[in-house]
């Protein structure tokens, strides 16, 4: 495929052959940049693979795959209900139910694959555990080395469990999320040695993408999508699917992008309302998986942002569990704190009267309620009741 990579702040370009996280001269971000064919059609190849003409790979006998994707959008009358805007349609694109519980599967698929193209033995990834435990997976199944490290004590149980099983080497670091990425990057710089997975990758945004073109196969063209914000990825890529979409005229309009980030670890909501981007020193949120301080992709959510009309704002923890509840108690569906932030922000759009009539909301949840239980099982530690107690 004829694609090459191009910097997001001064437009350098270099070629796919090269292996490179950022630019060479301004240190920023890189695009993949796809010099799209004529037309577009699916293929029958597993996972997200049917959307192979718009995925960056060259060797399609190295694509390593278990079967990604393809998650259920549900359309949540209960939910719309109890928010009071039955007369819109609400739905929840789950992303819980990709391979390894969450919508990491996606860019792993391609990033793993890459790795083989460019002939990696080893990757690493720094991780608040959805990572970690998707990049182990699809080593597993490609038969390299994976390497994690983590920040210390500070990664729900179950990812870190799936990490291990997998059969990935763990490696805890003192500190954050943050301090563990710094770490990684410095390991990786040279590449022959390890391989980055983390989302500076601009290959797993790539994978990524496929949630907008899913979101547009599944229920059409929408008017908001609202994500959960972390290391500021996932957002961007989706986005990037819409545009990709659109181009080939598989959906009529783009929809507005919502990102929402928990209170405690919000520098790119701050950064909405100041115009100044301050990493967040401790970040700190029940929401484990998006309790990240310095959002490595924070300069892609924005022009997201901008060019969808959109828009990010953050959330309280409390917020974020009852809207975990909420879901789950309503429509049968558990996420995990992380994921009830996009909830969290859709009730959070109801009360300032910004949802209207006949409108299509889509909220992406992000990873498997059962990766972290720890949150709900505080919660409801009261709410277990001796079965001599129970009169019918
Ligand atoms: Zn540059």
């Amino acid at each position: 495929m004829d694609y090459h990579l191009q910097c997001i702040s001064c437009g350098a370009t270099y070629h796919k052959e090269e292996i490179r996280y950022v630019c060479d001269k301004c240190h920023d971000l890189l695009d993949v940049n796809i010099n799209y064919a004529k037309s577009f059609s699916k293929i029958a190849l597993p996972g997200i693979w049917k959307y192979r003409g718009l995925l960056p790979i060259d060797d399609e006998s190295k694509i390593v795959s278990l079967q990604e994707g393809n998650t259920p959008s549900y359309e949540c009358k209960n939910l719309a209900k109890e928010l009071h805007i039955a007369d819109s349609h609400v739905y929840v694109k789950n992303e819980g139910a990709n391979p390894t519980g969450s919508f990491k599967d996606r860019g792993m698929t391609l990033g793993v694959t890459k790795a083989l193209e460019y002939g990696a033995k080893k990757v690493g990834c720094a991780s608040t555990g959805n990572t970690s435990a998707s990049m182990a997976a699809y080593c597993a199944k490609a038969g390299i080395e994976a390497t994690v490290f983590i920040p210390s004590g500070k990664i729900a149980f179950g990812k870190l469990a799936q990490a291990l099983v997998y059969g990935a080497s763990v490696y805890e670091v003192d500190g954050s999320f943050d301090d563990a990425m710094r770490t990684v990057e410095d390991m990786c710089k040279d590449s022959s040695k390890m391989y980055l997975l983390n989302s500076m990758n601009p290959f797993r945004l790539e994978g990524q993408k496929t949630i907008g073109f899913e979101i547009a196969e599944q229920i059409g063209a929408v008017d908001k999508v609202i994500v959960p914000v972390g290391n500021a990825a996932n957002i961007a890529a989706i986005w990037k699917g819409f545009v990709e979409f659109k181009r080939y005229h598989m959906v009529k309009k783009l929809p507005q992008m919502i990102g929402v980030q928990a209170e405690g670890a919000s520098p790119v909501a701050k950064f909405w309302q100041t115009g100044k981007f301050v990493p967040e020193e401790h970040p700190e949120t029940i929401a484990s998986a998006i309790r990240i301080g310095n959002p490595v992709n924070w300069k892609k959510t924005v022009r997201a942002l901008k060019e969808s009309g959109g828009k990010i704002f953050s959330v309280t923890d409390k917020e974020i569990l009852e809207a975990q509840s909420l879901l789950a108690s309503r429509e049968g569906i558990f996420v995990e704190p992380a994921s009830a932030a996009s909830i969290a922000g859709l009730q959070k759009l109801v009360k300032s009267g910004e949802i209207s009539k006949g409108e299509k909301v889509v909220c992406v949840t992000t990873g498997n309620g059962l990766k972290d239980p720890n949150a709900v099982v505080d919660q409801f530690k009261g709410k277990i009741k001796k079965a001599s107690e129970l009169k019918l």
